[in-house]
């Protein structure tokens, strides 16, 4: 009977030195663009991805595809990059059934992307703010508005994220850390794994799915599936002491 993990990466499996338990035993577990050692696994983390690894193993993540390229775990089977937009095969080709779920409704939130994109860009400018804001675009689609910088400066664009949210039809906003995403409909986790859910129940009904995620913001998917892992220390866990 298969058993099927869908895991998010960072702060999961991976995170940089500074949100490593100090003096723990650590191996490179990421690069930057510049091919730099990022981000570490510690000995847990390998523990568990070495247990991942014997079943079907599906990245969930916000990394677009180039940046699940830097992560130094192998990954076998289907992908879940861009916040969920895009779901490849194990041969990093996009899935030709999600294209047609996700195709039209993309082209219609491009304008969306590219406006808010463009007045957030305004914003940080006017106010000298330390924020880089783009769209991430991956195998031609526009995925995703990133936000990245200081936390006391991301909330400073919380009108914004309003009004995104305000527009309805599941976008939403993700804020985690130094990172913040807009996000339109067809970038959600939780759809792309309920459509990889459906490919391996019909071959196998009894198929055990289970999760793991750090971040609210993966919470919708991990819902999805029988059973959940989530690390000591996260947004999620912090969320429930609060
Ligand atoms: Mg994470």
């Amino acid at each position: 009977m298969p058993i099927v993990l869908f895991s998010d990466i960072d702060d999961t499996l991976i995170q940089t030195k500074a949100k490593c338990p100090e003096g723990a035993a650590l191996e490179v577990g990421g690069f930057d663009k510049l091919g730099e050692p990022l981000s570490y696994i510690t000995e847990q983390q390998r523990k568990l991805i070495t247990q991942f690894e014997r079943h079907e193993f599906i990245p969930v993540t916000g990394r677009n595809k180039s940046a699940l390229d830097r992560v130094a775990i192998p990954f076998n089977s289907f992908k879940v990059v861009d916040h969920g937009a895009i779901v490849l095969n194990a041969n990093d080709e996009l899935v030709a059934d999600w294209v047609a779920a996700i195709d039209e409704l993309s082209q219609v939130w491009q304008p969306i992307l590219e406006q808010f994109n463009a007045a957030i860009n305004d914003y940080i400018k006017a106010h000298e703010l330390s924020l880089r804001c783009h769209i991430i675009s991956d195998f031609d689609f526009p995925c995703y508005i990133s936000i990245k910088g200081e936390p006391e400066h991301l909330v400073r664009l919380k009108s914004f994220a309003e009004d995104f949210c305000s527009l309805g039809d599941n976008a939403r906003e993700h804020v985690n850390g130094h990172n913040m995403a807009l996000l339109p409909p067809y970038a959600c986790k939780k759809k792309a794994v309920e459509f990889l859910q459906q490919h391996y129940l019909a071959l196998e009904p009894g198929t055990l799915f289970i999760a793991a995620g750090d971040s609210s913001s993966d919470l919708p998917y991990m819902n999805e599936c029988h059973f959940s892992i989530i690390p000591g220390t996260s947004q999620i866990t912090q969320d429930k002491l609060i």
